[in-house]
């Protein structure tokens, strides 16, 4: 009997976990041919997350909890699931109900029916929720990411994912710190199959992003999957010492033919405003790199557990 381990990371989610698992203890019931296993990872809540989990735990022998000593991310939550479950198939939901659990039979019955498939994930098409502003910007961001990297990035993709015990092993081969999963699962490769839905509205709470976030993620995509940018800063210093050395050769040419009339100070403010802002922009793009490889050779733990009931 094949065993499908259900991860579930939660931050301040009290009132979204009874009615998460009222909806996927219906799909536990209706899939009879599979065992689960629902792992809860609790990300250092302050609310009463982790006591719901644990009234759970209590009356429902497949509910296992992992609570970490303090909010550590949802990249960890994630890791720390992949790390623990013991499942053939693995998947990973949201417990704000955006991730449908309805869903999962379908999926499952995708994966076990094809050989060549190990992944089955969601995407979204419609952004409707967001403002015309952050449609923009999310499209533009995809087309950017899927230029500078070689992994591929899928538009839209949900972390809402099933993947076969093949796949995840080779997930947690990669023990990088800090984490863009998106990223990771592309990497890996393996055959992953996309299906479109529409997201619906979260059934309580509220979301754990903002603006800020969300830029800092972005940023963490493209320095963890591309060193283009570092490229990119090589280029366009290469590309203003010739100039500059074109400048010098037509400026010794004026001077020789016309004399030297002092003026000319406007546009050489502006230049150095130009080339300042370059260098800086160059110089940011190795700092970003730097504390990345820095972060990376401390070798920190990406979660620390304080308590579970995982044997
Ligand atoms: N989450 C987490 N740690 C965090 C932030 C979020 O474990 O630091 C969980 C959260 O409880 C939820 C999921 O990640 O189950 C997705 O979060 P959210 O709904 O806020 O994101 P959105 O759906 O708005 O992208
Ligand atoms: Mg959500």
């Amino acid at each position: 009997m094949n065993k499908i381990s259900i991860i579930v990371p939660c931050y301040n989610e009290e009132e979204a976990i009874p009615l998460f698992y009222k909806e996927v203890n219906k799909v536990m019931r209706k899939m009879k041919e599979v065992k689960f296993e629902l792992l809860f990872i609790n990300d250092g809540s302050i609310d009463n997350t982790l006591k719901e989990v644990k009234e759970l735990a209590k009356s429902n022998k497949e509910v296992k909890y992992i609570s970490f000593s303090r909010n550590f991310g949802k990249e960890a939550a994630m890791m720390a699931g992949l790390d623990y479950a013991s499942g053939d198939y693995i998947a990973i939901m949201d417990v704000d109900l955006q991730d449908p659990p309805e869903m999962l039979e379908e999926m499952y019955n995708i994966i076990k029916n094809n050989e060549e498939i190990d992944c089955v994930g969601l995407k979204t098409d419609e952004h409707k929720e967001y403002g015309i502003f952050r449609r923009f910007f999310t499209s533009c961001y995809y087309k950017l990411v899927s230029k500078l990297s070689k992994t591929e990035m899928v538009p839209g993709a949900r972390d809402f994912r099933l993947m076969t015990r093949q796949m995840v092993d080779a997930v947690l081969e990669l023990k990088e710190y800090n984490r863009y999963s998106k990223g990771i699962f592309s990497f890996v490769g393996f055959e992953t199959k996309w299906i479109s839905y529409k997201v619906p509205k979260r059934v309580a709470g509220s979301s754990k992003w903002n603006i800020f976030k969300l830029f800092v993620y972005a940023i963490d995509a493209i320095v963890g999957f591309s060193t283009v940018p570092l490229t990119i800063s090589i280029v366009v210093g290469v590309l203003f010492c010739f100039i500059s050395i074109v400048a010098i050769i037509f400026i010794i040419v004026r001077t020789l033919i016309f004399g030297d009339p002092v003026d000319g100070w406007p546009s050489l403010v502006c230049i150095m405003f130009f080339l300042s802002g370059i260098q800086l922009f160059c110089t940011g793009i190795m700092g970003a790199y730097l504390s990345k490889t820095y972060t990376e050779v401390k070798r920190r733990p990406i979660y620390i557990i304080k308590e579970t009931n995982y044997k």
